[in-house]
């Protein structure tokens, strides 16, 4: 018998408002709301009008203005702030007839790769190490939520945006599918900005056919943002169904060799190119020469950027407002108290490379770097035609494993350089390690 969509969302729900609570995957669940789109999708199902999506429960990361509903980008700064209008991407889910199944836990402002910065706590993953461990482990970061949601299977589908990993590396440590768009596919208008020249919305799902759908559905032309690419959506999903790669050159980068990577993904890392070159692939040795530079560069540009993009939490148009004696103690009140200590690392970052005297140094260096490493990827893709990498150099870990944000950052080592050249990248889980976690 075929489920209707109340069934559907009925389950999920139920799901959600267990398991879900336990791994803190959601800031907001409205049941009300999921039901009602549920209905909405089973009258458009009678009528014939079903496309693919219709009646699917979409999770969406609380950084996605949905209408009516908190849209708190896991800050205190927006912990009650209802958004007024969809964002386009939650337009183009509901003009699909997906339902909304709640909003997903992330980093604050999504800056983290752990689930560690969120005002509403960790986000745990659903797994756990098979050596009877019962550590609770990250679920990545910063879409942490949605890719706990997915693997737990609270819902079928999710939405993450990635500006320097946040949808890759969380699909990563959770074992499942998630896409970073080419720059420009998803439009980010009703996306809360972090570094608006890397932000990028994408998809996760258990597999990569399901993430093509939903990156159908989610991609497409905006005038309403000014990066957003005016091009033809392709039919990803056919693709995805019909996997011929006879032929195809797979880059494989010498620098991405990088010392400190678990022994575990190198060996994986041989194993996924066997796997491709069995489906009729070719594997070449290709150089990214500036590889070193992109962490660097990164932790510049995203904090420049994020500086100057938080700028307008001031206490005075929406979002929290703590008083003071004039305005410029109102705006030190309301910043100190709505931003965490992550946030406020990047913005105190940013705001000095972007200051008068270091602007040449860092901030114009690192776009340089930028230019450069673009440039490799460009020579790279004259010699093969996609690259095949690890997504993070280490599976899972532990709450608090890296207290030292350097630390943290070097988490997003191979995530970075894509981000940086406005490049499309995927995780795709290729196997388990010995304490059987998700590679
Ligand atoms: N972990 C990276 C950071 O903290 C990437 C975050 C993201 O892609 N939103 O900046």
């Amino acid at each position: 018998r075929r489920l209707s969509s109340v069934e559907v969302a009925t389950f999920f729900l139920q799901r959600i408002n267990t398991l879900g609570k336990t791994l803190n995957a959601f800031i907001s669940v409205d049941e009300e709301k999921t039901l009602a789109a549920a209905q909405a999708a089973d009258r458009l199902i009678a009528a014939g009008k079903a496309g693919p999506l219709t009646g699917v429960p979409v999770a969406h990361k609380d950084i996605f203005c949905a209408k009516d509903w908190l849209t708190t980008c896991g800050s205190k700064m927006l912990a009650n702030f209802r958004a007024p209008y969809d964002a386009h991407v939650i337009e183009q889910f509901n003009a699909a007839g997906a339902v909304t199944a709640g909003k997903t836990n992330m980093d604050e402002f999504a800056m983290g790769s752990s689930n560690e910065t969120s005002y509403f706590g960790n986000v745990i993953s659903p797994w756990r190490r098979n050596d009877g461990s019962t550590a609770a482990l990250a679920p990545g970061g910063s879409s942490g939520g949605s890719s706990s949601a997915i693997a737990a299977r609270l819902c079928p589908a999710a939405t993450g945006t990635d500006t320097g990993g946040s949808i890759r590396q969380p699909a990563a440590f959770v074992g499942i599918s998630g896409i970073k768009p080419t720059y420009g596919r998803c439009s980010r208008w009703g996306v809360v900005a972090f570094a608006s020249s890397l932000d990028q919305p994408g998809p996760f799902a258990r597999t990569v056919e399901d993430s093509a759908l939903l990156l159908q559905a989610m991609a497409g032309h905006d005038p309403k943002d000014s990066t957003s690419a005016p091009r033809a959506v392709p039919d990803f999903a056919a693709a995805a169904r019909n996997p011929d790669i006879r032929g195809m050159k797979v880059g494989i980068p010498t620098e991405y060799r990088v010392d400190g990577t678990s022994p575990e993904i190198v060996a994986l890392w041989s194993t996924g190119m066997e796997m491709l070159k069995a489906a009729g692939a070719q594997t070449v040795e290709v150089s990214l020469p500036h590889t070193k530079y992109a962490l660097p560069a990164y932790y510049i540009v995203a904090p420049a950027e994020c500086s100057s993009n938080l700028a307008r939490y001031d206490g005075v148009r929406f979002g929290l407002r703590v008083p003071g004696k004039d305005l410029a103690e109102m705006y030190q009140n309301t910043r100190g108290a709505g931003f965490g200590k992550e946030v406020r690392r990047r913005i105190l970052i940013g705001t000095y490379v972007l200051s008068a005297g270091y602007y040449d140094a860092y901030y114009k260096k690192a776009q340089q770097i930028r230019s450069l490493i673009a440039r490799d990827f460009s020579q790279a893709f004259e010699k093969c035609d996609v690259l095949l990498t690890p997504t993070a150099p280490s599976p899972a870990f532990a709450f608090g494993a890296k207290a030292d944000p350097l630390a943290m950052y070097l988490n997003d080592v191979f995530a970075v350089p894509a981000s940086l050249a406005g490049l499309p990248a995927m995780s795709v889980p290729a196997g388990l390690n010995r304490e059987g976690l998700p590679l």
